[in-house]
């Protein structure tokens, strides 16, 4: 069960140690190639049915894991005949339990656990809310591991935990008069080097990936095939190449095998705009150009500035291999998206759930998909007014408020 190297996407070498870049310095992303071929979940209710084709061999109990359901109402309104929508937050009569709203649970257990498998005892992360939170949860159920959070100032309103942080595991360090990832980023990156931390890796992060990719793992399951298409708003891409890696896989399986990939939409916030940009017209990711947008945007857990896009396994390969497109939705068209799912549904969406249900619908009017193409929908947030309506949740309290640029400050808290 779950064992596994990591292959270069570039010169193909293979590692048996859990990590983030090639041995030989290559820009590729690597891949898990497991030893399990073929798609067998086990009984478990949570993302751990999926453990064969997951980089960490133990688990921990928890309710955390995709849920994908037919989402009839949306559907019958859009005129799709066959529409599932996964519901990656808090929902129980849907039997979706992920503890902080959004598909980043799915992503932080994995993490913690493979880390922790391989002899770490901490890790820093840098992260603009949704990140952060989930991984300050998984370190509430991982035993032993702790933290180190790195979170513009603005966005320390997102960083909350039902029941708290009960166990002291988590360390959040607050990036003063900031609002943009990008500078969290920075600093992270400039401690981790100084005081010699390992940082999680984000998209790099293999078990990100493959946590995410059990979105597909669960549809596939589901529906006994792969859907023809996927829709998803990004901010990295990251969800979009865990799909595509996720489809690969289950296509190494005789009954997935000569199916086509699912096309991938996938949708950004105007105007922050890098991939939409970079897939459509070919311009250059400068993540000095996106500066300053973030703060104007509606989801803004889509802006990312710095996203895998080029090399070797980022988000142009899943684009070009699933014949897949991007969308750019504005403001009003994703607020209006969110009403409507709310009202048919029953449910809140994360602002960047909205998006991706905006984005559907775009790509329905331009007929890019058909009334009855199967679809997966991920609704990648939602439920949070739930959480806070069911838990007491309580806000993390930074340890520290630290200057960008100012990593000194730092060595107290480690
Ligand atoms: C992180 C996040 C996204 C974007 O995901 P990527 O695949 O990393 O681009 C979308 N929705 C929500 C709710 C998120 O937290």
């Amino acid at each position: 069960m779950g064992a596994f190297t990591l292959v270069c996407l570039s010169c193909g070498r293979e590692h048996e140690e859990f990590r983030m870049r090639c041995q030989d310095g290559c820009d590729a992303l690597l891949r898990a190639r497991y030893a399990a071929r073929s798609f067998r979940p086990a009984a478990a209710e949570s993302l751990f049915k999926f453990s064969d084709w997951l980089p960490c061999q133990g688990s921990v109990e928890t309710g955390i894991g995709p849920v994908v359901y037919e989402c009839g109402a949306l559907g019958r309104k859009l005129g799709l005949e066959r529409l599932y929508a996964a519901f990656n937050g808090y929902w129980p009569e849907r039997g979706a339990y992920n503890s902080t709203g959004t598909f980043k649970d799915l992503e932080a257990l994995p993490t913690v656990l493979a880390f922790r498998e391989h002899g770490k005892r901490r890790i820093l992360l840098s992260s603009a809310g949704n990140t952060a939170r989930a991984f300050a949860h998984a370190v509430q159920v991982v035993d032993g591991f702790e933290v180190i959070l790195v979170v513009p100032e603005g966005m320390l309103h997102r960083l909350w935990l039902p029941g708290g942080d009960r166990t002291g595991q988590v360390k959040l360090v607050a990036v003063q008069g900031s609002q943009d990832y990008y500078e969290a980023i920075t600093l992270g990156d400039e401690i981790a080097r100084r005081y010699g931390l390992d940082v999680e890796g984000g998209a790099r992060n293999v078990a990100r990936r493959d946590g995410m990719g059990t979105v597909m793992l669960e549809a596939a399951r589901l529906l006994g095939r792969l859907p023809d298409h996927y829709v998803q708003a990004v901010g990295s891409g990251t969800g979009g190449i865990a799909v595509y890696e996720a489809a690969l896989r289950l296509r190494q399986d005789s009954r997935f095998e000569d199916q086509p990939l699912p096309r991938l939409h996938l949708g950004q916030n105007a105007p922050f705009l890098p991939i939409h940009h970079a897939w459509t017209n070919g311009q250059r990711i400068d993540p000095e150009r996106c500066k300053g947008v973030s703060e104007q945007v509606y989801a803004s857990v889509l802006a990312n500035r710095n996203p895998p896009f080029g090399m070797a396994g980022g988000v142009a390969e899943a684009l070009r291999e699933s014949r897949g497109a991007t969308y750019a939705v504005e403001t009003p068209e994703a607020e209006e998206a969110a009403r409507s799912f709310e009202r048919l549904e029953g449910i809140d969406l994360e602002p960047a759930a909205a998006v991706a249900v905006a984005v559907l619908r775009q790509a329905v009017e331009a007929g890019a998909i058909r009334r009855d193409e199967l679809v997966l929908l991920n609704l990648t947030g939602g439920g949070l007014e739930r959480i806070r309506r069911d838990f007491d949740c309580v806000p993390l309290e930074p340890v520290l408020r630290a200057a960008p640029g100012s990593v000194e400050e730092v060595a107290s808290i480690l």
